[in-house]
């Protein structure tokens, strides 16, 4: 039997509350006025579960899998889960392998493993109090669950170290790939906003002017004591009317992120040093490279994940926050979508930064060859970084709220 759905909800992107139609296969249903998705609102529990967990059997195999594997005059190396980690640690760059750390093994294993419980704990009927906190930690690491990027760039690497070494696939890049199609398809089976009421089911509310709308679950509520900081009854995260100080906190991500745009295209992103020859590749290096030896698919990949979606995230950001401040209700609809295109879009720009990860902690041949990560993968996966959470903590209600004053 499935919890009810509450009648009504208030759109993530614009704020309108309305009713949503009841779900049906195979559809997606839109906000009426800004055309943002509200998910599918099917929730399978009997094949989210089972697919979950072939997704975590497949995540602890691959912990002692090779992904990869090299060959230098009879020397030999493999890589990893953890071979971009330990090789940004190896060349000091603590900072790289902490992000890579946090999207290939934290994030993913993170997130399966709490899914795991809060499904158990559904299907089971055993609801702990902490359980609506487990999901919304969930929720957070989703974002920066990246393994199906990490698979690109381990797919990748392995191209750019033929002219050097002989490469091998090995079973454990199979059974990555598994792992990331088993992830694929646990996120088309289970809706994760109708995932909530599994928890705990909606109390509806008459909606009013006042009334508040969670951000994490999308639960409508009474706004609360107005003095002091009021938190979801449902999953207690913090309630805000409006991100607050959203315009400035974006903007100093983003200007940060435009500022660091430059280095990470003029530096290196990795040297290949090999019997005294130093080969440096920058972002745009890596591109003619693949060009030059006609892989034009992989060259393709790489030009849109390293250079065509940081700057769509760049301009489009500093356009959105423009937006608010030189309100239009023209493009109201078109900002929303950009948004939306940058959100989905935005995590593909680490390939250059696993790709790099990847090839340093692989290729350690002393003197025969070795690939150190260059000081232009530190600043292009900081622009990474700050852009996607500066697409966080824009609040896209704005751009409806100003054209709404506008209007009146
Ligand atoms: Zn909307
Ligand atoms: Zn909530």
């Amino acid at each position: 039997m499935e919890p009810a759905e509450s009648r009504f909800v208030a759109c993530r992107a614009c704020a309108e509350i309305q009713a949503l139609p009841p779900p049906k296969a195979g559809y997606d249903r839109k906000c009426r006025r800004c055309g943002e998705t509200m998910g599918s609102g099917l929730v399978h529990l009997d094949l989210a579960f089972p697919i979950l967990l072939a997704a975590v059997i497949a995540f602890i195999v691959l912990l002692s899998l090779p992904l990869q594997r090299i060959e230098l005059h009879g020397r030999h190396a493999e890589s990893g889960l953890s071979t971009a980690v330990s090789g940004f640690f190896h060349y000091g760059m603590s900072p790289m392998a902490l992000f890579a750390f946090v999207c290939i093994v934290f994030a993913p294993m993170g997130r399966a493993v709490a899914l795991l419980f809060v499904i158990a704990c559904v299907q089971t009927g055993h609801r702990p109090k902490y359980v609506a906190r487990v999901y919304r930690f969930s929720e957070t690491l989703r974002p920066w669950t990246m393994l199906d990027v990490f698979l690109v760039a381990a797919l990748i690497s392995m191209t750019k170290l033929r002219d050097l070494v002989r490469v091998e696939m090995t079973p454990g890049l199979w059974v990555l790939i598994g792992l990331v199609w088993c992830l694929t398809l646990f996120d088309s089976v289970l809706d994760r906003h109708r995932f909530w009421d599994f928890l705990e089911e909606p109390a509806d509310i008459t909606p009013h002017a006042n009334a508040i709308s969670c951000l994490f679950c999308n639960l409508l509520q009474e706004p609360g004591a107005p003095d002091g900081i009021a938190h979801c009854r449902r999953c207690g995260a913090v309630l805000h009317r409006r991100k607050p100080d959203s315009v400035q906190i974006t903007w100093a991500l983003l200007l940060s992120g435009i500022i660091l745009y430059f280095p990470s295209n003029l530096y290196p992103v990795f040297t290949i040093v090999s019997l005294g020859h130093r080969n440096t590749f920058t972002i745009i290096g890596g591109v003619r490279q693949l060009l030059t030896s006609e892989d034009w698919p992989l060259a393709v990949i790489i030009f849109v994940a390293s250079i065509v979606v940081p700057l769509v995230k760049l301009i489009g950001l500093a356009w959105l926050l423009i937006s608010i401040r030189y309100p239009s209700v023209r493009y109201l609809r078109a900002n929303t979508q950009l948004h939306r295109v940058i959100e989905m879009i935005g995590r593909w720009s680490a390939t250059d930064v696993f790709v790099a990860g990847l090839l340093s902690g692989l290729v350690m041949f002393d003197k025969l060859a070795t690939v150190v990560p260059g000081p232009g993968v530190l600043a292009f996966g900081s622009v990474v970084v700050l852009t996607m959470v500066a697409t966080m903590t824009f609040d896209q209600r704005l751009l409806w709220d100003v054209a709404e004053t506008k209007r009146e």
